[in-house]
């Protein structure tokens, strides 16, 4: 059985989101229109034509993940519902985002609140080195808030004809396998609420093609194909105003604390926001989710495509196990199903099939698994043991480690080395590890 990790999150909001207005959508990237009209695809498939109809396909919840997804399909013909239980919803989440992620989803920059162009990475005993000094001048990583980055991509699936619903989605009737089947539609069951305040809602259902899971870590599309089971993790964040002087030490900077104190295999942060930070902290290791509060992170996930339904996003357990980054890969993924989804039904025409659905994880692992196992395996070395902890932090001290970790981060690839930097980096490495070993072994006999 596959295993993988849920954050529980646990968030202070010290300041709500209607005290920002709302971000107008003045698009300096304007968004293509229709792009998916042009494609040309040869006629060559089994699954039969849909007639007096297009294919319709329901995405559940609408995070990064659904709400990219959602506009994806919207504008490849599709008949596209997005249901989200909070549409105000304001994710306890650090926020921060690729530069890969601005050009690729033509985010207009008004709604980054913050560009960081340096980070601290401070080390248990105290040692901070500065990082950043590599970045080129138009390089920075995104800060944003997530009421306002969810709420844009909604929008803009919105506008390109995605309906969405503001919805708790229940359950669904899933069609009996067999061929007799496979026009038969999933019938979902959710509570529609009004936006009226203390309204309970209508109990509602909707017969859809294809069903596509983006309700995240706790996703109750993942329970519905039985997914698999998952390890559990914990994260906390509180977004905590400082007086406006203090502020301006954050103006760029974000800081990453690593060590015992902060967490036993993760790291702390501050993450500079409009006019506050958001400091949090998380844990991989916790294995004991039987107490209480909601799920907001996974890393892996067992089954991602079952007959016409496939999860996407933390749904998917697409979180980075050593950086906990998520939201470019929840977007990411959101679109490429969605691509999987338009391409396979002939924009809309045709019925698809598991097989269909089964192309875009495909694509995901054959663009992303070597990032994913990368990371993993710095998580596994760097972040154990105090004295890892040291010679990460002074590894992050040298130059080309500074370029290969931005590089690898702002633009999503695991870039190839030069050999003879790798090599003196592995020395390095080891040296360092050996200096932080023994310095361990020196405090030790010290405090004996
Ligand atoms: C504390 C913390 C800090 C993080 N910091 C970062 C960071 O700095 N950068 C980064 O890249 N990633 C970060 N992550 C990870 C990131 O938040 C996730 O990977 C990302 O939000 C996944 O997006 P998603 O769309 O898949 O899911 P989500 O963002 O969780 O969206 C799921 C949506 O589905 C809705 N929903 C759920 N159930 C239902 C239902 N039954 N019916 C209808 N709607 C439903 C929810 O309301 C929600 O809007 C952080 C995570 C945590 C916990």
């Amino acid at each position: 059985m596959t295993s993988s990790i849920v954050f529980k999150s646990f968030t202070g909001l010290r300041h709500s989101s209607q005290e920002h207005p709302k971000v107008l959508h003045s698009h300096t990237n304007p968004i293509s229109a229709f792009p998916y009209r042009r494609f040309r695809i040869k006629a060559s498939k089994s699954s039969p034509k849909l007639q007096n109809r297009n294919l319709r396909v329901a995405v559940i919840g609408g995070g990064p993940a659904g709400g990219s997804a959602a506009e994806t399909l919207a504008k490849g013909g599709i008949e596209t519902y997005l249901i989200e239980r909070k549409l105000d919803n304001c994710k306890p989440c650090g926020g921060a985002i690729p530069l890969c992620m601005v050009g690729e989803f033509d985010l207009p920059l008004d709604i980054i609140d913050r560009r960081v162009t340096k980070m601290k990475m401070i080390s248990p005993s105290n040692v901070a080195v500065d990082i950043g000094q590599t970045l080129k001048p138009h390089e920075y990583i995104g800060m944003v808030r997530r009421e306002v980055l969810d709420d844009y991509l909604r929008e803009r699936a919105s506008t390109n004809g995605a309906k969405v619903i503001n919805g708790l989605f229940l359950k669904m009737d899933i069609p009996k396998k067999g061929s007799e089947n496979i026009n038969s539609p999933y019938v979902l069951h959710y509570t529609e609420y009004d936006g009226k305040k203390g309204g309970t809602g209508e109990r509602k259902t909707l017969e859809v093609d294809v069903v596509i899971g983006a309700d995240g870590a706790n996703s109750r599309v993942a329970k519905s194909i039985d997914a698999g089971d998952y390890d559990y993790a914990i994260a906390f964040q509180e977004r905590i105003k400082i007086p406006d002087d203090k502020m301006v030490y954050y103006e760029n900077l974000a800081e990453m604390y690593v060590g015992d104190d902060v967490s036993p295999d993760f790291y702390g942060w501050v993450f500079p926001k409009c006019d506050h930070v958001a400091v949090g902290t998380g844990t991989v290791t916790h294995k004991d989710y039987t107490s209480g509060s909601t799920p907001n992170t996974r890393t892996s996930s067992a089954t991602k495509v079952v007959g016409r339904v496939a999860l996407v996003g933390d749904a998917a357990g697409y979180v980075t196990k050593c950086s906990g980054e998520g939201i470019y890969f929840a977007a990411k993924s959101g679109r490429m199903c969605a691509e999987a989804i338009v391409e396979g039904s002939e924009n809309g025409k045709r019925m698809v099939d598991e097989s269909d659905l089964r192309k875009y994880l495909e694509k995901w692992d054959k663009t992303y698994w070597p990032t994913y196992k990368v990371l993993d395996v710095l998580q596994k070395v760097f972040y154990r043991s105090n004295p890892a902890r040291e010679a990460f932090v002074e590894m992050c001290a040298d130059e080309y480690v500074q370029k290969m970790t931005f590089d690898s981060y702002l633009y999503k690839t695991v870039v190839p080395g030069n050999p003879l930097e790798d090599l003196k980096l592995a020395i390095n490495t080891i040296g360092s590890l050996v200096r932080a070993n023994a310095l361990r072994r020196e405090m030790d006999k010290l405090s004996v």
